[in-house]
C-alpha cells in the first residue's frame, strides 16, 4: 500500500500517518516529491487499513499496489530519481557515458585508456579491481592496487570512477576510492551484499542478473532503498537465453519497460549485453534511443590483450566512432551527451 499525500500538507500531518502504520506493526518509507509526500508501506497491511488511513488529515488516496517492489515502483515515486556524483547527474536527462577497461591490469594501460575515452566525451571512468570469473585460474584483478588507480586517474582526468564490490568484507575498501560502487550480475542476489550497500556511503549501480527477470531486479532494488538510501542506478546488461552466437541477449525493451515501472535510472551495458565489439555500437545506439540514462562500454587499448573480456572491448578508436554517432541519436530522441566534469588543476609538488 502507498498513501499519496494531498499537496501541501503539512509535516505534522506525515508524520500522524507514519506514526499509524507504525502502529500497525508495520514500516513507513517517506518520500517527498516537489509536488507532494509519499509513504509507502513495508511489511503486509490488512485491506481495512486502507479506509483508516484515507480518513486521516492530508491524506489524498490510498493505493494497494500489487507489485511486489514497492520502494523502486513508480507508484511509490512519481518523480524521476537523480543520482549526482562528482559534478555529474544520472537520470535528469542528459545520456551519461560510463567508458573504461573490464578490469584495471596497470598503470599504463588505465591511465591511457581513461585520457581516452574522457578525450572523447566520456564523463564516468570504469574499470574492475574485483573481477569475478567464471573460471578461479584466469586474472581476478589488483584489488586494492586496481581502486588506488582508479583514484589516481580520476585525479589526472576529473572523471568519477566506477567499480565492482564482490563482497560485503569489501564495501567499505571500495567506498573509500569509488565514487559508484558497483553489484555485478553474479551478485544481484546476494542478499547479505545488498544489504550491505544499502548502508554504504555512496550510489550504487545494480546490475541485472544473468537470469533476473524485470521484477527479481526491481526486488533487489528494494532490498538496498530499504535503507533509506535513494540513489541507485539500475544497469541492463544483457539476460542469458538459449542463443549462443551473443555472450547474452540485450534486452533493449528492458529500457522503456523500466522507465515505467520505476522511477530509477537505467543505463545499458551494450559490451555484456552482446559479448562481440562489432554488436557494441549498433546496441548502444539503440539504447540511448530507447531512453537509456547512460550507456557502460569497455575500451581498452589493445582488447587482444585484455586480461579480461577483450572480444566484448572497443579500441580507442572505435569508441571515438561510437562517440560521434551517439550524440546525434540522442538529439533525435530530444536529449543530448552529458560532459565531463572539469578536472581540479594539478596539485602543487613541494620542492
Ligand atoms: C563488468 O562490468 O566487468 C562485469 C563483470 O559485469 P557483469 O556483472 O554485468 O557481468
Ligand atoms: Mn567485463
Amino acid at each position: 500500500m502507498i498513501v499519496v499525500m494531498r499537496k501541501g500538507s503539512s509535516q505534522k500531518e506525515i508524520e500522524a500517518v507514519a506514526q499509524h502504520i507504525r502502529d500497525a506493526g508495520l514500516r513507513a518509507s517517506v518520500s517527498k516529491g516537489e509536488e507532494r509526500a509519499v509513504i509507502g508501506i513495508l511489511g503486509s497491511p490488512y485491506p481495512e487499513l486502507k479506509d483508516a488511513l484515507e480518513a486521516l488529515p492530508g491524506v489524498d488516496q490510498v493505493l494497494v499496489v500489487s507489485r511486489p517492489f514497492k520502494l523502486a515502483s513508480r507508484e511509490f515515486h512519481p518523480d524521476d530519481t537523480v543520482v549526482k556524483v562528482g559534478g555529474v547527474t544520472i537520470g535528469g536527462g542528459d545520456v551519461v557515458v560510463m567508458a573504461g577497461p573490464c578490469s584495471v591490469e596497470n598503470r599504463e594501460q588505465l591511465l591511457s585508456t581513461a585520457r581516452a575515452v574522457k578525450a572523447a566525451g566520456a564523463t564516468i571512468l570504469r574499470g574492475g579491481a574485483f573481477k569475478p570469473r567464471t573460471s578461479p585460474y584466469k586474472f581476478r584483478g589488483l584489488g586494492e592496487e586496481g581502486l588506488k588507480l582508479l583514484a589516481e586517474a580520476r585525479e589526472e582526468t576529473g572523471l568519477p570512477v566506477v567499480t565492482e564490490v564482490m563482497s560485503e568484507r569489501d564495501v567499505e575498501l571500495v567506498a573509500r576510492y569509488a565514487d559508484i560502487l558497483q553489484l555485478g550480475a553474479r551478485n544481484m542476489q546476494n542478499f547479505v551484499l545488498l544489504d550491505e550497500l544499502g548502508k554504504a556511503s555512496k550510489p550504487i549501480l545494480l546490475k541485472r542478473g544473468l537470469s533476473a527477470t524485470i521484477e527479481e531486479w526491481l526486488l533487489a532494488a528494494d532490498y538496498i532503498l530499504q535503507h533509506g538510501k535513494s540513489q541507485v542506478i539500475l544497469c541492463e546488461r544483457g539476460i542469458r537465453t538459449y542463443e549462443t552466437y551473443t555472450r547474452n541477449t540485450f534486452d533493449l525493451s528492458a529500457i522503456p519497460l523500466v522507465h515505467k515501472l520505476s522511477h530509477l535510472p537505467v543505463i545499458a551495458d551494450p559490451s555484456h549485453g552482446t559479448g562481440k565489439w562489432y554488436l557494441v555500437q549498433s546496441m548502444a545506439l539503440a539504447a540511448a534511443a530507447a531512453g537509456a540514462d547512460g550507456l557502460m562500454i569497455e575500451v581498452h587499448p589493445s582488447p587482444d590483450h585484455a586480461l579480461s573480456d577483450g572480444s566484448q572491448s572497443l579500441t580507442f578508436e572505435n569508441f571515438k566512432l561510437l562517440m560521434e554517432k551517439v550524440g546525434p541519436v540522442a538529439a533525435a530522441v530530444g536529449r543530448k551527451m552529458a560532459r565531463a566534469p572539469v578536472a581540479a588543476p594539478a596539485r602543487r609538488r613541494a620542492r
